[in-house]
């Protein structure tokens, strides 16, 4: 929406967009120094996988803990990064930080292998590649600790400068997924040709399985087949309920990631959480060896 200088121009516009403007050129305001003043954090997701349970890796979710607002959603500033041209930046962040975590983890002693979100104005950036590289490089992580994900609809768009970029990405050794998939109109000649190791099957496909119809049970298992055709890993995002997980685990899902087995939460907070739940099933092995 441009913004015009009043006048005629003006009455073109309905009443309220003036002010979303507004209020994004604030939020830029205080966006670009939100890296230097330390107000952004990264939380983690579990992803588990299907059959076992166990974790497969966890999911990187930007946020942005503003002095006056609070915690703002990623769907909220996002756009206005990328709007305001500063995605570039948050996105450097991101990927150092989650590199750094990995890290962290390492060091006492857990391999957590992470997905980070890419947007469309970083696969834009010609160096993408060499800022991964030396981002892995300067934490010595091992590339194939790191996933990219990167929106459907993103990934099929200029589809040539964005296939060289995703070979090149890929040569690294880093794991590439389609995320939100089923949201955009992938051409499957072109899905083909994605070097991608893993697809999310989008949210609202999940929820579709708690209406119990024949139809919603069949999109995701075509979704399955097709993917495991292509050799992709299908991991289901949004699962909330126990209907939706057993749903997805007999069509064949490879991980499941929702609410129903954890938000996205600070790193401490994982260590704690995996901790607790090692215990648990210790205890449960031990329960059931005695017989009880
Ligand atoms: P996404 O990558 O598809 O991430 C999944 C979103 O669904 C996350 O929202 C997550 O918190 C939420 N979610 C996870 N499980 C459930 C569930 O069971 N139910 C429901 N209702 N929601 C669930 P979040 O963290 O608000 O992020 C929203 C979007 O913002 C992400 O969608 C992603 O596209 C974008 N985003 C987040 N972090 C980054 C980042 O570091 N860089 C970029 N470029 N985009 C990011
Ligand atoms: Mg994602
Ligand atoms: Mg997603
Ligand atoms: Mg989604």
């Amino acid at each position: 929406v441009a913004r015009s200088g009043g006048g005629a121009a003006q009455c073109l516009y309905e009443p309220g967009i003036d002010r979303v403007v507004e209020g994004q050129v604030a939020m830029q305001r205080d966006l670009r120094h939100a890296v230097e003043r330390g107000e952004l954090r990264l939380q983690y997701q579990p992803k588990l996988v299907a059959d076992s349970g166990q974790l497969g890796g966890v999911e990187a979710l930007l946020r942005w803990l503003h002095p006056t607002r609070g915690f703002v959603s990623p769907a909220e500033f996002i756009p206005v990064a990328e709007r305001f041209g500063l995605i570039g930046e948050l996105g450097q962040w991101v990927l150092d930080e989650a590199c750094r975590q990995m890290r962290a983890w390492m060091d006492t002693g857990q391999e957590i292998p992470v997905a980070v979100n890419v947007s469309v104005h970083q696969l834009r950036q010609a160096d993408l590649a060499e800022r991964v590289q030396r981002s892995l490089a300067h934490h010595h992580v091992p590339a194939r600790l790191l996933t990219l994900e990167i929106t459907e609809s993103v990934a099929m768009e200029n589809l040539d400068t964005s296939l060289r970029m995703f070979d090149m990405l890929a040569s690294l050794g880093v794991h590439l997924s389609i995320d939100d998939f089923g949201t955009g109109y992938s051409s499957l000649a072109y899905l083909r040709r994605l070097p991608a190791t893993q697809l999310k099957i989008d949210r609202s496909f999940v929820r579709d399985l708690d209406d119990g119809t024949e139809g919603s049970r069949a999109i995701v298992q075509a979704v399955v087949h097709m993917a495991h055709a292509l050799q992709l890993r299908v991991v289901a995002e949004g699962v909330e309920t126990e209907t939706q997980a057993t749903h997805l685990r007999q069509l064949g899902c490879d991980e499941l990631q929702g609410f129903l087995f954890a938000r996205p939460m600070p790193p401490e907070a994982l260590v704690a959480w995996q901790t607790e739940r090692q215990a648990r099933s210790a205890d449960a092995g031990i329960r059931e060896a005695v017989g009880r």
